[in-house]
């Protein structure tokens, strides 16, 4: 027995700001981690661009509403569903994510919160806690529960670890080669067999 944990942005749904960034033509919102390491300084950067050009909690929630899971995704969730009980862990927020866990037909998703003022503007965010990803992994696990992660990015990177087996699914370069530990995936055939391979590892004790 083993549950699964998939990180959802890169995975299962395409990138939201990036999504974000093109329907609104605000050039601003395509910065990412890479431009920005640090994520905190990245959000605040986020919030700003959106607050200035008039953007609230509605307006986003509208784009993100007309988002589609990546092509394959649902499939590839139910064929897991089947064989493991499957949480997100996403450093999303619950506010955006409503559309798209409609869309995926509504998997467990930890993440956090947006702080939204009474005219829904968005003023803030709120992190549960540090590094949720890791430190959901590490509480499944102590439940006594084998755990297999997929994630796509850096950020995915502790959860990976923290695993008993990670995989990365269409990671960037750099992310692969800093990582070569997890095997690599760029499609969900792929994605499905590194799952039956885990499985296939930890069932035999490995
Ligand atoms: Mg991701």
């Amino acid at each position: 027995m083993y549950l699964s944990c998939l990180d959802l942005e890169g995975v299962l749904v395409p990138e939201v700001w990036l999504c974000v960034a093109e329907r609104t033509g605000i050039d601003a919102l395509r910065v990412t981690t890479r431009d920005i390491p640090d994520y905190d300084q990245l959000m605040r950067h986020r919030i700003s661009i959106i607050n200035e050009n008039g953007l609230g909690l509605a307006e986003i929630q509208e784009i993100i509403g007309g988002m589609t899971p990546l092509p394959g995704a649902v499939e590839f969730l139910n064929w897991l569903r089947e064989r493991s009980q499957v949480f997100i862990l996403s450093d999303t927020f619950y506010q955006f994510a409503t559309p798209l866990m409609r869309q995926l037909q509504w998997p467990t998703l930890f993440c956090n919160y947006l702080l939204i003022d009474d005219h829904g503007r968005i003023e803030g965010y709120r992190l549960r806690q540090d590094d949720q990803k890791r430190q959901a992994v590490k509480a499944l696990r102590q439940l006594e529960f084998k755990i297999i992660a997929a994630g796509d990015s850096y950020n995915d990177t502790s959860m990976l670890k923290e695993a008993d087996r990670g995989i990365l699914f269409c990671p960037p370069d750099h992310v692969a080669e800093q990582f070569p530990q997890f095997p690599v995936t760029s499609d969900y055939a792929q994605l499905r067999a590194a799952f039956i391979d885990a499985a296939a590892a930890l069932a035999a004790g490995a």
